[in-house]
């Protein structure tokens, strides 16, 4: 370009470049005067858009590191980190949208008089029902094509438009710091040591649930506010702890930047913009918060750090609370990981003294930890996973006015159907797995391909027309529920129920407000709720955790009894827990509920360690999915023997093989493990084998992908 000095391109601003026929949006990394490719096969740079870089310098060296260690392509990298309008080219400046709001003559109108128009009715109910007005998102939610029905009502003099600016909402300080007990206190002073140092060590904040953990972090962003920096804290899902928000609202008045997909694209970039100037004092979002932009950060808190939601499962697949380590490290500020359940890997972390580790053992305010008693259910009559003795407990609750919670990580009806005559079991064809039978909807769901199909009047093998529903879902189980208790509500909380926008909220509130007596739900029950009232939760069935086809199903099933049981008298009212299993001897089981979760997990640890498994080695997978087997097969092996002939010592190369699913949506499964147990020879293989997948003709015929520390070997 003429009249262009090199000095114009930052590192770290957008440009417009030629890509093909299209223009494309693209970051500066660095500029140089050489170039390997020849002089007219190099296009010019089209428009600068930024005039300075768009991240914090700090920022963007995060992102170049997590590039490198997770071995994938730093413009995917940049694109996770930025808001869709940035990586569209807007400009970094916040933006207006339209809000639509009622108007007093709308809100008098009766939608009922508008039968002739459907969707107007609905998005005229929906704004009547929001007084505060919907943007474009909302609305999209009530009725997809909503901007023509939109215009109908604005000439009827029912609806206003206006152009608003979002801005993070200000708290409010209605509520008072709580007296720290003697635990809280040291957890407080340890941390508050760390934020004075110039190299701080990350801090796993160990606490049984209820034990005031939030309290502390709470009093440290206080302390980081006052000295004029920001706090951002990551949340394993936002819309499941709306109580936990609420809580920091109610603590600070200062304004609170929520980042989730709830928002709007234009919400989500002024929130960006508003991280970015230090507008907002405190940010609260899930996984991918860890790359909001801040001026001038204090603290990065992860609550429920265990939780698996922190690492993405598709695409770039970091871990945010990984990467919220390494933030600490760059921007030297201190890192808290706090759980009643920590991970193993962070547990092994404070171990070898890379974290410092704070426990806060009991609970605070007085609740007592529930009793826990194992229902064997080996040869009892089961109605649909309600054994005689959990239906009387259950009773009892109910009749002390107590709300009951009772948990199984399976929704639908039931995990699959049989035809009682031939033993036929309908497959998704694509996954070669057992449909899902949904009541409600009467159809078959493949959970994981979501394939479906009409439940089948008579069996296509045998013509027989007995077909019966094999096992219990959530859906089932309310069924169930209904049947023995007929004169108490129940609350379904699972993907199914919660669909609709907002629906989750509301269940929620009606589950405060004493409305359901009888709460029933998938993991999304699990995590981090406040119930004053239930004072008995049950695993309906704990065995599939015992023997999962991963080293890693006990750890997570004695992260949910643990998390689980934390939902049980939270309150004055004591609590208990009752789990039903074919295996009440199991040794795993007993530790853990005789002996509580630190020992259960150091007995795990020794054990993987005597395996070498994680966290005593380190482990990167290479997956590989294709139409046939044998072509997954052929990539991978080529990946294989290219490693091999690397031949870095330490890391060993194991595959491929099958993955534990084989199939999913018509594609075959394989993956290739590389192991090591140490990380650098680990890294150094990757850097070496994975910039030639890109060119591998055996490559092209597969989706191919690199998955460092995978958490899941599905
Ligand atoms: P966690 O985050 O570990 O689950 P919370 O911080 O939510 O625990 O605390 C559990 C309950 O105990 C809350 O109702 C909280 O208000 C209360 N609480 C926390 N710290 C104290 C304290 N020092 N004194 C009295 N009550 C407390
Ligand atoms: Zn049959
Ligand atoms: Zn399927």
């Amino acid at each position: 370009m003429a009249g262009t000095t090199q000095d114009q391109y930052l590192t770290g601003i957008r440009v417009r470049v030629p890509f093909g026929q299209q223009q494309r949006v693209g970051v500066v990394l660095g500029v140089t005067d050489r170039s390997e490719f020849p002089k007219e096969k190099l296009k010019p740079i089209s428009k600068v858009i930024d005039s300075q870089p768009l991240l914090p310098a700090l920022l963007h060296k995060l992102l170049l590191q997590s590039a490198r260690y997770y071995h994938h392509p730093i413009g995917e990298v940049y694109e996770t980190a930025l808001p869709a309008l940035l990586r569209q080219g807007r400009t970094a400046t916040a933006q207006t949208e339209s809000i639509y709001r009622i108007t007093p003559e709308g809100e008098d109108y009766d939608p009922q008089s508008m039968k002739h128009a459907p969707v107007q009715q609905r998005l005229l109910k929906s704004l009547q029902a929001e007084r505060a007005g919907l943007n474009g998102k909302a609305l999209q939610q009530v009725a997809d094509h909503w901007r023509t029905p939109i215009q109908g009502l604005m000439e009827k003099g029912l609806v206003t438009q206006q152009e608003k600016q979002s801005q993070p909402a200000s708290g409010s300080s209605s509520d008072d710091a709580h007296p720290l007990n003697a635990e809280q206190q040291q957890a407080t002073t340890l941390i508050q040591q760390q934020l004075e140092q110039t190299h701080p060590s990350p801090v796993l904040l160990e606490g049984v649930t209820g034990s005031g953990k939030t309290e502390v972090y709470l009093q440290l962003i206080q302390q980081v506010l006052d000295t004029g920096k920001q706090a951002l804290i990551l949340v394993p899902e936002i819309s499941l702890t709306p109580q936990t928000v609420a809580r920091f609202q109610q603590r600070f008045a200062v304004p609170i930047a929520l980042l989730h997909s709830g928002r709007s694209a234009t919400e989500r970039l002024n929130d960006w913009i508003s991280a970015r100037d230090g507008t907002a004092r405190i940010l609260i979002g899930t996984r991918s918060a860890i790359f909001a932009p801040l001026k001038d950060p204090g603290i990065l808190i992860v609550d429920e750090e265990h939780d698996g939601s922190f690492k993405q499962q598709d695409g770039f697949r970091y871990s945010a609370r990984d990467l919220a380590v390494l933030r600490g490290q760059l921007e030297q500020i201190p890192v808290v990981l706090g759980s009643a359940t920590p991970s193993f890997e962070s547990l092994h972390n404070a171990e070898h003294g890379k974290y410092h580790k704070v426990v806060l053992s009991k609970r605070a305010g007085g609740a007592v930890p529930p009793q826990i008693s194992l229902i064997d259910v080996r040869s009892r009559k089961m109605a649909h996973l309600l054994s005689a003795p959990l239906i009387e407990k259950i009773e009892q609750h109910l009749s002390a006015q107590g709300q009951v919670l009772l948990f199984l990580n399976r929704r639908g009806y039931a995990p699959a159907l049989l035809c009682r005559s031939c033993g036929w079991i309908p497959t998704c064809p694509r996954c070669e797995i057992h449909y899902t039978y949904h009541q409600h909807r009467d159809r078959l769901v493949c959970h994981h391909c979501g394939g479906e199909r009409p439940h089948p009047s008579r069996c296509p093998e045998c013509e027989g027309e007995e077909i019966k529903a094999l096992g219990a879902g959530t859906e089932r189980i309310e069924e169930a529920l209904q049947q023995q208790f007929p004169h108490h509500s129940i609350a379904r909380i699972d993907r199914d129920t919660t669909r609709k926008k907002g629906e989750i909220g509301r269940k929620l509130e009606q589950i405060h407000a004493g409305e359901h007596q009888l709460l029933l739900g998938t993991q999304m029950l699990a995590k981090g709720h406040h119930f004053p009232n239930v004072t008995l939760v049950t695993i309906l069935d704990a065995d599939g955790g015992l023997f999962g086809a991963d080293f890693r199903t006990t750890e997570q099933m004695g992260q949910l009894i643990t998390q689980v049981a934390g939902r049980a008298g939270r309150a004055e009212r004591p609590g208990e827990m009752a789990i039903q299993t074919h295996h009440p001897d199991h040794p795993l089981l007993l530790t853990l509920l005789q002996q509580g979760y630190p020992t259960f997990s150091e007995q795990l640890l020794s054990e993987r360690r005597q395996a070498l498994l994680p966290p005593y080695s380190h482990w990167a997978l290479i997956r590989a999915e294709a139409a046939q087997s044998a072509q997954g097969h052929a990539f991978l092996q080529q990946v294989h023997d290219l490693a091999m002939h690397y031949a870095i010592p330490e890391v060993e190369v194991l595959g491929p093989i099958p993955a534990p699913m084989e199939k999913r949506a018509g594609r075959y499964r394989l993956q290739l493990l590389l192991q090591s147990s140490r990380r650098t020879p680990l890294h150094q293989l990757l850097a070496s084998v994975v910039p030639a997948l890109e060119t591998m003709k055996e490559g092209r015929k597969v989706r191919w992908s690199v998955d460092v520390d995978p958490i899941d070997m599905l």
